[in-house]
């Protein structure tokens, strides 16, 4: 089977400029080539509030050139609210793309898009259990959420998809096929890569399946924190389709 992801290529790598994450883009380069990458995307985590993104993208484009790999940059953000709002700095959202901007921003589920904002885990199971929020309602919510995102972005990437359903007590299997389609309608029109990401292992079968079917991009990332872990690929080598 074709058209998995390339386990050459780790699109979402943290560096120092994250506070959870330890090493410079340096050493994440020198573990890309040790590992024998043809791609790196290098990737920090923003708010609306981060001022350090020049000085990130400065120093990974100071970086020397190493033969045979492309260094991609990117900035991570949660997707803020069911409007599809990224908790990112607009002139960063702004210059993606751009000669001096990030190449793309990785959407992340790392919390729940209420309507008035993001919601924890917990307060999305709390709503779960009192029935003011139905299983099914909070699944059309992230994905329609994800979808606005993506087209507000125009240069987006999809970090970990559905992370958060197991956090809140729902699984894949909670997505039916009508908005999965309608996730892969929207990152094909844009042009939209989906991380197959082997930190928070997901998304699984049935969902990369259906969005390989669509001709989604798939791409591998480890959401590495550390520069070991760049490349290395547990997990998703024993995934389908990969190359
Ligand atoms: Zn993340
Ligand atoms: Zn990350």
């Amino acid at each position: 089977m074709t058209g998995g992801p390339s386990l050459r290529g780790d699109h979402h790598v943290h560096s120092a400029f994250s506070d959870d994450a330890v090493s410079t883009p340096a050493e994440n380069l020198a573990a890309a080539r040790a590992a024998g990458l043809d791609t790196i995307r290098m990737v920090d985590h923003v708010r609306v509030s981060t001022t350090y993104v020049p000085d990130f993208l400065a120093v990974v484009r100071a970086l020397p050139a190493v033969d045979g790999l492309r260094v991609l940059t990117g900035v991570e953000a949660k997707i803020l609210d069911s409007s599809g709002a990224i908790d990112a700095p607009p002139e960063v959202l702004a210059a993606l793309g751009a000669p001096d901007g990030a190449d793309r921003v990785l959407l992340a589920d790392h919390q729940f898009p209420g309507p008035d904002g993001p919601w924890s885990p917990r307060v999305v199971l709390e709503r779960l259990a009192d029935g003011s929020l139905t299983p099914a309602g909070a699944v059309e919510t992230l994905v329609t959420a994800t979808v606005r995102a993506v087209h507000r972005a125009g240069r987006a990437q999809l970090a970990h998809p559905f992370s958060l359903l197991p956090k809140i007590g729902l699984s894949e299997d909670d997505v039916p096929d009508d908005l999965l389609d309608a996730l892969a309608a929207a990152v094909v029109a844009t042009g939209t890569p989906v991380e197959v990401n082997e930190k928070w292992r997901c998304p699984g079968p049935r969902v990369r399946q259906r969005l390989r079917a669509a001709g989604v991009e798939l791409v591998a990332s480890t959401d590495a924190h550390v520069a070991d872990d760049v490349g290395r690929y547990a997990w998703l080598r024993g995934v389908e389709g990969h190359v």
